[in-house]
C-alpha cells in the first residue's frame, strides 16, 4: 500500500475517506450532541498532514444509517454531518467548509472554492443510496462523480474498510491512491495479532450480538489460548449449556453453532471462560430493579444486563497473566451507569496487563473513554469494530484491497475538473 508520502499532494485536491461515524445524542433533534468524538480525533493526524502539505482536502464520510428511498428522503431524515464538520473544525483549529450535499451543486461550489491547505467536508455519503448499492454499475456511476472532485484519493476510514461501498471501494479504483496513517496503524496492529502474538493470548468478547462474533471466534480458536465471553452474547453460550437465561439477549437459532464452538474450543485446548453470575434486572431501563444471581438460578422473568461480582473477579484473573489481549464488546449495558461496572472492571484489568493490549469496537472504545481511563493505558484502541473483527476473521476487506491495487492507468490528473 502506498502512503501519503508517496503522493505529491501540494496544491492538489485530495479526496479523503475518513471514518467520522460518531455516536450522537438525538434527544433534541434541533441540536444533535456528539457523545464521543474519538473517531474525529483519530482522523486528525491524516487531515492535518495533508493540509500542512498544501493539499486541498475534501473529506467524505458517513454517519449512522440514513433511511429513505432516495436522496431527498434521506437528507430530510438525517443524520447530517454538519455538527461533525463543526467539531472537526474546532479540533483542527481552522475553518472547515461544509457542503450540504454529496455530489450536488453545493459540493461542486465548495470544492471549487478551496485554496491550498483548506479542508471541506461533504454531507453524509449515505444520503446517496448509490453509496451502499449492491449493483456495481450503480455504485460505479456515483463513484465516478465523486472522483471528479479529486486528483488523489486517500483511504483513512478504517471503520468502513470492510464495506464494499462507493466511497471506500470504487473511488480509489478511479484515482491514484494511498492509505492514510490511521488505516496503516490499524492494519499494523491487527496483523501483529494474527501473525505471532506473544502468549498467553487472551481474547475477551462481549457486546450484544453473538452472530456478529461467531466468525472471529472460529478463526481465533486457532490462535488464542483463552476466550473470555461476557456481555449480551454470553447468554447464548449459557443457553447452549442448558442454563435458563430469562429475557436476556438470546439468539436461539445460533445455539447449534455455539455448541460446536464450545466443543471445538475444548478439543483444541482453548480455555473458554463464561460468566458465573449475572446482574438480573426486571426490565431494560437505567433505573430497573436488579439483583445478582448465579447463572445456575437465573429467574425466568428477568434479563441479564451485566456480569456479576464473582465474574468480574474471575475475568480480571483470566486476563492478568496475558501477554497479548484483544478485547471487543462491553460486558454489559454500560450506557446505563448502574450496569457499567463489569465493563469498567474488565477494562481496568486490561490496563494492568503487562503486554500488548488492543481494544476494538466503537462501543468498547467509547466505554473506555467514558470511564476516564487514559487511552495510553492500552496498546491500541481501534476505531473499527466490524472492520477489526473481519480482519481478525481472515476475510478480505474491500477497502484495503482497493488501496493495495495499482493506480488506474490514466495517471495523476491535473487541475480544473471540479
Ligand atoms: P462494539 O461496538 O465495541 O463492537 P457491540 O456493538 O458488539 O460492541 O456491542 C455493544 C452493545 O452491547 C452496547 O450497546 C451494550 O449496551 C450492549 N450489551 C452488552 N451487554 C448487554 C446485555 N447483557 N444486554 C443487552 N445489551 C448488552
Ligand atoms: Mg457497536
Amino acid at each position: 500500500m502506498k502512503t501519503i508520502e508517496d503522493l505529491a499532494v501540494a496544491g492538489r485536491r485530495v479526496l479523503l475517506r475518513a471514518d467520522l461515524n460518531v455516536p450522537l445524542d438525538l434527544s433534541d433533534p434541533e441540536s444533535p450532541r456528539i457523545t464521543d468524538d474519538g473517531r474525529i480525533r483519530a482522523s486528525l493526524p491524516t487531515i492535518r498532514k495533508l493540509s500542512e502539505r498544501g493539499a486541498r482536502v475534501i473529506v467524505m464520510a458517513h454517519l449512522g444509517r440514513p433511511k429513505g428511498a432516495d436522496y431527498a428522503e434521506r437528507a430530510a431524515g438525517g443524520p447530517s454531518l454538519r455538527p461533525v464538520a463543526a467539531r472537526l473544525g474546532e479540533l483542527l483549529g481552522r475553518p472547515v467548509a461544509f457542503a450540504t450535499d454529496v455530489v450536488g451543486p453545493d459540493a461542486s461550489r465548495v470544492v471549487a472554492g478551496l485554496a491550498d491547505s483548506d479542508v471541506a467536508v461533504l454531507e453524509n455519503v449515505r444520503f446517496e443510496p448509490a453509496e451502499t448499492s449492491k449493483d456495481d454499475a450503480v455504485r460505479g456511476e456515483f463513484a465516478a462523480q465523486l472522483a471528479l472532485f479529486g486528483e488523489y484519493y486517500v483511504g483513512d476510514g478504517f471503520g468502513a474498510v470492510h464495506r464494499k461501498h462507493a466511497s471506500v471501494y470504487d473511488v480509489p479504483q478511479r484515482l491514484p491512491h494511498a492509505a492514510g496513517d490511521l488505516v496503516r496503524a490499524e492494519v499494523e496492529v491487527l496483523s501483529r495479532l494474527t501473525s505471532a502474538p506473544d502468549r498467553p493470548y487472551v481474547v475477551v468478547l462481549g457486546g450484544a450480538k453473538v452472530s456478529d462474533k461467531l466468525g472471529v471466534i472460529s478463526n481465533l480458536l486457532d490462535r488464542a489460548d483463552r476466550l473470555v465471553i461476557g456481555g449480551g452474547m454470553a447468554y447464548t453460550f449459557l443457553a447452549a449449556q442448558g442454563y435458563e437465561v430469562g429475557h436476556s439477549l438470546l439468539e436461539a437459532d445460533r445455539i447449534p453453532q455455539v455448541t460446536e464452538i464450545i466443543a471445538d474450543a475444548e478439543q483444541r485446548g482453548v480455555e473458554l471462560v463464561l460468566p458465573v453470575d449475572t446482574v438480573a434486572a426486571t426490565h431494560f431501563a437505567p433505573d430497573a430493579e436488579h439483583e445478582v444471581v448465579s447463572v445456575k438460578d437465573f429467574p425466568a422473568d428477568r434479563e441479564g444486563v451485566d456480569i456479576g461480582p464473582a465474574t468480574r473477579e474471575l475475568f480480571a484473573e483470566k486476563v492478568a497473566d496475558a501477554r497479548t489481549v484483544f478485547w471487543n464488546g462491553p460486558m454489559g449495558v454500560f450506557e446505563f451507569p448502574a450496569f457499567a461496572v463489569g465493563t469498567r472492571d474488565v477494562a481496568e484489568a486490561i490496563t494492568r496487563v503487562d503486554g500488548f493490549t488492543v481494544v476494538g469496537g466503537g462501543d468498547s472504545a467509547a466505554a473506555v473513554r467514558s470511564f476516564g481511563l487514559p487511552e495510553d493505558a492500552f496498546g491500541h484502541i481501534s476505531t473499527g469494530g466490524g472492520a477489526s473483527l473481519e480482519y481478525l476473521e481472515g476475510r478480505t476487506l474491500p477497502g484495503l484491497t482497493a488501496l493495495e491495487a495499482d493506480d488506474p492507468s490514466t495517471g495523476p490528473r491535473t487541475g480544473g475538473r471540479a
